[in-house]
């Protein structure tokens, strides 16, 4: 049974969420426009290539919004999810930017750490995912006023409070999924023939690096294969955890 299959259930509130959305972008695409003619944009995409990621690149696309996208190729992801990241730049009409860590970085921490570093301790985990996508997510991040995520109050307990547009940072944070559902995600997926990884197909629905990813059981939570072996208040890589 495919994801779709699975679980493209529209709520209730569907098409009026996809309104609010479509503003917030477009909002989002006029606010942050180039400072000069012939400048990037100064709000940028967070693309993790998973469903939500692939709806939002979606609709940037669509709405032909001036909005930038990029990816943290962190040298760990998965082969399916490499492959729908070329789909996606030869795609995209928006550029897809591709972040990667300092290679002598990630050779460094290998070799003094173990390449399997990330199970021995938190603090390892987390140096890991500092060298492979908080660095890199600075420079992604660098000259942008503003940067949209696919972040739903739904993914987790640490993310209920998601607000649809956080405000807390000097950087602004768009979170235009905010309130849709697992349901909604895969509906507009459906409908909309967005191109996904077929990992979701096989029980991942949260799709990370491939040491710390695995498929879930019926049952249960969304996150639950993303560092499944640390408690829920440490499963966040860095990247949605407040300064
Ligand atoms: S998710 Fe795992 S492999 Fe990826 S950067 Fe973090 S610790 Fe390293």
């Amino acid at each position: 049974m495919s994801a779709i299959d699975l679980n493209a259930r529209a709520s209730s509130t569907f098409a009026q969420k996809l309104a609010e959305t479509q503003a917030l972008l477009q909002q989002a695409a006029r606010d942050y426009a180039p400072s000069n003619a012939g400048d990037e944009p100064r709000v940028t995409l967070a693309c993790s290539l998973g469903a939500e990621d692939m709806v939002l690149a979606h609709l940037i696309n669509t709405l032909q919004l001036n909005i930038g996208i990029f990816v943290l190729e962190t040298g760990q992801l998965h082969a399916e999810t490499l492959v729908l990241l070329e789909r996606l730049q030869a795609s995209s009409r928006t550029k897809v930017s591709v972040f990667k860590p300092v290679a002598q970085a990630t050779i460094d921490f290998v070799a003094r750490e173990g390449k399997d570093a990330m199970y021995k301790s938190i603090p390892l985990r987390k140096a890991c995912c500092q060298i492979r996508k908080m660095e890199p997510l600075s420079r992604a991040l660098a000259g942008k006023d503003a940067w949209i995520t696919g972040l739903r109050r739904e993914q987790s307990g640490a993310r209920a409070e998601v607000p649809l547009i956080d405000t807390s940072e000097p950087r602004v944070k768009l979170n235009p999924l905010a309130n849709w559902t697992w349901g909604d995600v895969w509906f507009y997926v459906a409908e909309n023939q967005v191109d996904y990884n077929p990992l979701h197909d096989q029980f991942y629905p949260s799709i990370g690096c491939a040491p710390c990813t695995r498929a879930i059981s019926l049952g249960e939570d969304f996150r639950a294969g993303r560092w499944w072996w640390e408690n829920e208040t440490a499963k966040e890589c860095g990247l949605h955890v407040k300064s």
